[in-house]
């Protein structure tokens, strides 16, 4: 799908600021071989950028990136970013982090290292290289919010000893952190706060919900619905969002954010439920599992910042989105042939 690239491509020959910009500039995408890591550097190396992948493989896939690596203008860097590093590189894209539950609540002490000391690692290295910063935050800074939808000056509703901390303190953390180089050092930051956002390239193992009911969906297998499925989520699909990331990316300096970036269409999990069910012809039927603690009851964002800053707005349909999906997700199962053993059950509340 070149669409949304295409429409980079005007972007950037819109953008008066980047006029001078030379597009063999490198950035550096930290995560770049997870889900929109990966998504990222695709649609960046089509528009001529050099591409720096930073990973430690911790949830990315090697996979995802093979057939991008084969081009000379795209390196990988193996790396743990709670370390320092030391690169050359015009633009930093923060994006390493587990994001799904299971995964950053596997070792909560190092997600938390991974969001705090990471991001303050790629601060300074932004702030040596005099490079542009882009950081990768979350709806989950708001928490199970009392405010509905998000707007960006909701300050949230975060347990910060509960078993979602790790991830949500660690990202509100990283955020401050950003601005406060802003503040102290000049450092061009820029924070977008993603809310849930699906599509190819997920890990079919990753746990969260979309890839979980489309794997049982194919493979018939009961779909889990924690607590009673009528919890909301409003589901982004990857090339509106990784569009939305590049006209952020190209946007003037002092255009910090924190923006949303999201689809503000919102669903209950029991209709997701049925609308993959009814997309894959899959007759699978739902089994209720216990809520995780501190799950949030609602979501969606409110994306009047990024519609009036950024002229964005996502335009694919969950019904389109899945749709192409479960073909990603349909021809994974095939290669790969792990129908039964692929999905992550979430761990249950431990407070
Ligand atoms: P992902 O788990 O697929 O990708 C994260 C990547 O970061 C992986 O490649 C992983 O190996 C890498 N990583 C983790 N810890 C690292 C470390 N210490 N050093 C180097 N690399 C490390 O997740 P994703 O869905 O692609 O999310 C990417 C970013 O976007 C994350 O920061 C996440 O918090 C944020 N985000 C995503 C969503 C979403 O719905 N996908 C929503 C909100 C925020
Ligand atoms: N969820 C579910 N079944 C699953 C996986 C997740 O019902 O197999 C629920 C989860 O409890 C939450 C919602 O789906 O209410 C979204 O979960 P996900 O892990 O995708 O993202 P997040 O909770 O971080 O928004």
């Amino acid at each position: 799908n070149t669409a949304p690239l295409k429409q980079a491509h005007e972007l950037i020959k819109d953008k008066e600021e980047t006029s001078s910009m030379n597009t063999q500039k490198k950035v550096l995408v930290a995560g770049g071989a997870g889900f929109l890591g990966t998504t990222l550097c695709m649609a960046l190396h089509k528009l001529g950028y050099h591409v720096i992948i930073v990973d430690n493989f911790y949830t990315g896939r090697h996979e995802n990136i093979a057939e991008l690596l084969k081009h000379p203008d795209v390196e990988l860097i193996t790396h743990d970013i709670t370390l320092p590093l030391d690169v050359n590189t015009d633009i930093i894209f923060n994006l390493a982090c587990p994001a799904s539950p299971p995964h950053y609540q596997k070792d909560p002490i190092f997600t938390t290292k991974t969001s705090v000391i990471g991001t303050l690692n790629l601060l300074e290295l932004a702030r040596k290289n005099n490079a542009r910063f882009i950081q990768a935050s979350t709806s989950e800074v708001y928490g199970d919010p009392a405010e509905h939808p998000q707007t960006e000056s909701y300050r949230g509703s975060v347990n910060p000893i509960g078993i979602r901390a790790c991830y949500d303190e660690g990202k509100r953390c990283a955020e401050s952190l950003c601005f406060d180089f802003h503040r102290m050092h000049n450092v061009d930051i820029k924070v977008m706060r993603i809310f849930n956002t699906y599509g190819p390239h997920m890990d079919p193992a990753d746990g969260r919900v979309v890839s979980n009911f489309i794997m049982q969906a194919l493979a018939q297998e009961p779909i889990t619905i924690y607590g009673s499925g009528k919890q909301t989520r409003s589901f982004c699909y990857v090339d509106d969002l990784i569009e939305g990331m590049i006209a952020l990316m190209l946007s003037p300096v002092g255009v910090t954010g924190p923006i949303n970036l999201g689809n503000p269409d919102e669903y209950t999990l029991l209709q997701l439920a049925g609308l993959i069910s009814s997309i894959t012809g899959s007759s699978s039927e739902l089994v209720f599992k216990p809520l995780p603690s501190d799950d949030p009851c609602r979501r969606m964002p409110d994306i009047s910042q990024a519609a009036q800053q950024l002229n964005w707005q996502p335009s694919t349909s969950l019904e389109r989105g899945l749709t192409k999906t479960i073909a990603y997700f349909a021809a994974e199962m095939r290669r790969t042939a792990l129908a039964k053993s692929t999905v992550v059950d979430q761990p249950q509340p431990t407070l």
